[in-house]
């Protein structure tokens, strides 16, 4: 791959190879990167359909008081588009969502994206993907050799049933849909909710709220992380030396695979020392009362870890409290506990989570012998190594189900599987196959492997978090992350149909 100093990309189909025509569904961070992928190979005839206005997913979907990531940004970025311009070690959404962007435009996928697209169904049809989209209220059909759904994982915000919640006089907002029209200047706030993002709100809302109530169901186990900012000698030294945030890269990864990526898959030193750990940060909330109250009663990790420095300090503050009283309903007036308690409130923040695992649904898919996408997952989502579907031929997916989710940087999971994606692509253009598609018994063989190795991971310990399917079983990759970087090292064609 290369980009010519006028940044354009310097293409390189071989003579005699046919380009794909690629439809890419999703412009988060997963789609760009498949974006930037296929470009950077030369396959530009090239579609990327976002339902949004812009590009970034769930960068520009959330846009909550306080938003930041929690995995350190140089370790968030792209390997191969290593930025000097990180802020501090943990950025904030918005510089986050700019660099996707920046990135989306260096490798010109950015004008191939077409905004404001619904896709309704895609269908194949025997030798290739029709796909039915919808666009300023007019519907239209594209035709694909390839289809990748780059659809993301926590997409659709999930609404609490509490009843009389459409009640409330004052206003509701979803964290994943901010409106900033509301001035929280002064405001009694509430948030219900405290996994990673309502954790991220109660500092920020408490220097703005008059009054700011966190209203806890179950609570979390806190990794502190502080934060801190670069400053511009750092950053004018990685401008020059490109190779220091790659060392950045390379070290937050190892903490971060060694730390939580082992501590998750089994019990031993690390799972033990992150427990550790929040249980002296635990220590910091001096008053007995509100610490029993912030007291999990399950092994850390099981949920998604939290990781936050100023919650604690936050929830001491004079005009913050934590509830943990269960929400009997809402009314206009505000929130009405179980103790019959009113609550009065003007704004209701829910930062109660999303429909995880919903994958590329409400769209549709039929794929071949009329196998509907709905059929093959009524028991959950399943897939092959997270990145194809038996009945799907030519169709690939960058976080797909069973994906190394938790407590990970999701780009270099995309970096991965975009890769072992372009194997398949880089094949079809040397006309080794017309279709391809994972084998049923291969898939059956690696979810077997992959549900027996649940039994040890963390998530199994005894809580209820998003990573769990309706039975208790968890859909997340239940190995180290260097196991999915050698299994998608290289296709193993035998587990494969290939026409
Ligand atoms: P979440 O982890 O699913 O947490 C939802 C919260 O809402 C939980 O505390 C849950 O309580 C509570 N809740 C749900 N329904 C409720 C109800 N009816 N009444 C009272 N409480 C209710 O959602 P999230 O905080 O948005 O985080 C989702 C994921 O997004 C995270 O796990 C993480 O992967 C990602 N995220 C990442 C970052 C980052 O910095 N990288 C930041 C934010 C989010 P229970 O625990 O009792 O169910």
């Amino acid at each position: 791959m290369g980009i010519n100093e006028s940044g354009n990309i310097l293409h390189n189909v071989a003579t005699g190879q046919r380009k794909p025509r690629v439809i890419v569904i999703g412009t988060g961070l997963s789609g760009i990167c498949m974006g930037v992928r296929l470009m950077s190979a030369g396959y530009d005839d090239l579609v990327l359909l976002e339902q949004a206005d812009r590009c970034g997913g769930t960068w520009h979907y959330n846009q909550y008081p306080g938003l930041r990531c929690d995995v350190p940004s140089h370790y968030y970025q792209y390997s191969f588009e290593p930025s000097a311009e990180w802020s501090q070690r943990f950025c904030g959404g918005a510089e986050i969502r700019e660099y996707f962007e920046g990135v989306a435009r260096k490798y010109h996928v950015f004008e191939r994206i077409r905004f404001n697209t619904q896709v309704k169904h895609a269908e194949w049809t025997g030798s290739e993907w029709v796909v039915d989209l919808e666009q300023g209220g007019s519907s239209e059909q594209l035709r694909c050799d390839i289809l990748i759904s780059s659809c993301g994982i926590l997409v659709r915000p999930k609404y609490p049933d509490i009843p009389g919640l459409d009640t409330f006089a004052g206003k509701t907002i979803h964290t994943a849909r901010w409106d900033h029209s509301v001035d929280l200047t002064g405001k009694r706030a509430a948030i219900i909710g405290c996994g990673s993002t309502g954790v991220q709100m109660v500092e920020p809302l408490s220097k703005v709220c008059s009054k700011v109530i966190s209203f806890q169901r179950t609570p979390q186990w806190v990794l502190p992380i502080p934060n801190r900012k670069y400053p511009e000698l750092g950053k004018r030294l990685a401008r020059r030396f490109p190779i220091i945030s790659k060392t950045y890269y390379v070290t937050f990864r190892f903490a971060m695979e060694q730390m939580m990526g082992r501590g998750i898959i089994r019990d031993g030193w690390s799972r033990k020392m992150v427990g550790k750990i929040c249980k002296w940060n635990l220590e910091s909330v001096k008053d007995e009362v509100l610490r029993a109250k912030l007291t999990p009663n399950y092994t850390a990790m099981c949920k998604r870890l939290v990781m936050s420095s100023d919650y604690y300090p936050a929830l001491q503050k004079p005009n913050v409290e934590l509830v943990t009283e269960t929400i009997d309903h809402v009314e206009p007036r505000g929130i009405v506990t179980k103790d019959g308690k009113l609550h009065e409130l003007d704004v209701i923040a829910l930062a109660t989570g999303y429909h995880a695992n919903e994958y590329m649904l409400p769209m549709t898919m039929t794929g071949e012998n009329g196998v509907t996408l709905d059929d093959v997952w009524k028991d959950g989502p399943r897939g092959y190594r997270t990145v194809a579907l038996p009945d799907f031929p030519n169709f690939f997916m960058v976080m797909g189900p069973h994906s190394p989710v938790g407590n990970f940087s999701l780009t270099s999971i995309a970096e991965t599987q975009s890769t072992y994606i372009m194997r398949f692509v880089n094949l079809w253009a040397e006309r080794k196959f017309e279709t391809v598609r994972p084998r049923e018994d291969a898939t059956e063989r690696f979810n077997a492997e992959m549900l027996a190795n649940m039994k040890s991971t963390v998530w199994t310990t005894g809580c209820k978090s998003w990573y769990l399917d309706e039975k208790g079983v968890p859909g997340s990759w239940p190995w180290t992350a260097t196991k999915f970087r050698n299994d998608l090292q290289d296709p193993r064609l035998q587990e494969y149909e290939i026409a």
